[in-house]
């Protein structure tokens, strides 16, 4: 083909009809348990969730969150209870949004909106820090001028997100499994299966329930990992370089 036949085949794509999906124009919905950019939540009088137990850290499996504990000041608490987390950062670098740490907070402080669209163009922006991940004083997830929030997105930012939801027994469906949060009371329970099926389509052929090919060929050993030889320990850089 030459190229003249090329162009005609390229001007016949773009006045024909179009397949594709208008992203990122129009967003197409997200589902119920999707793992976005993390907040940390309040509860109904402001105070913060964090406790600054540090078990988000310990459980995170890329070592991306670094939380320091410290007392409550007794004349003005942070948190309820003797702690409250003074440092807590995750690097965004890092994460797999795999929801481990939200799993593992005992106060639901640590929780996940549905948000994906946002990107850094330098690794200070890419590390969260408590100012940016606590939610403001209406309860909503601050927006940073690289993310891309839509009208009505915010609201999504907990309640859905654990697996521990009631979605394990018929007798704990309907049943409310979290505290109250500043600016959304206590939230609906999650929905039935069949409401949750029918916001989330089910995976298409070819793809098993995670949305992986049904492939074996990835190079991969056993454990996800490929062959380049390092191994990182540490989030040993948060020596005051952002
Ligand atoms: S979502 Fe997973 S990888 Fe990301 S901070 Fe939480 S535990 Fe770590
Ligand atoms: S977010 Fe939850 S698990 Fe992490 S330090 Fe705070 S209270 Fe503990």
């Amino acid at each position: 083909m030459g190229y003249l036949e090329g162009f005609k085949v390229t001007f016949a794509q773009i006045f024909g009809e179009r397949v594709t999906t208008p992203y990122p124009k129009e967003k197409t919905p997200k589902a119920l348990r999707q793992h976005g950019r993390h907040v940390l939540n309040r509860y109904e009088d402001g105070m913060e969730k964090c406790i600054g137990c540090e078990l988000c850290a310990g459980v995170c499996p890329a070592r991306c969150i670094y939380v320091r504990g410290a007392d409550n000041p007794m004349d003005d608490p942070v948190s309820p209870g003797e702690r409250y987390g003074y440092v807590y950062e995750i690097n965004y670098l890092r994460c797999i949004h795999c929801d481990l740490c939200v799993e593992a907070c005992p106060t639901e402080a640590i929780t996940e909106s549905k948000l994906f669209e946002f990107s850094f163009t330098n690794r200070a922006d890419a590390i969260y820090t408590k100012a940016e991940l606590v939610v403001d004083d209406e309860g909503m997830p601050r927006h940073l001028p690289w993310e891309d929030w839509r009208p009505g997105e915010e609201v999504d930012t907990s309640a859905w997100m654990r697996a521990t939801a009631p979605s394990g027994s018929a007798a704990y469906e309907g049943v409310v499994a979290w505290s109250g949060e500043l600016g959304f009371g206590v939230r609906a329970p999650e929905a039935d299966q069949v409401t949750r099926d029918a916001i989330t389509p089910p995976p298409s052929d070819g793809h098993d329930d995670h949305g992986h090919d049904d492939h074996d060929d990835h190079g991969h050993d056993d454990h996800g990992h490929d062959d380049h030889g390092h191994e990182d320990h540490g989030h040993d850089d948060h020596g005051g370089g952002h």
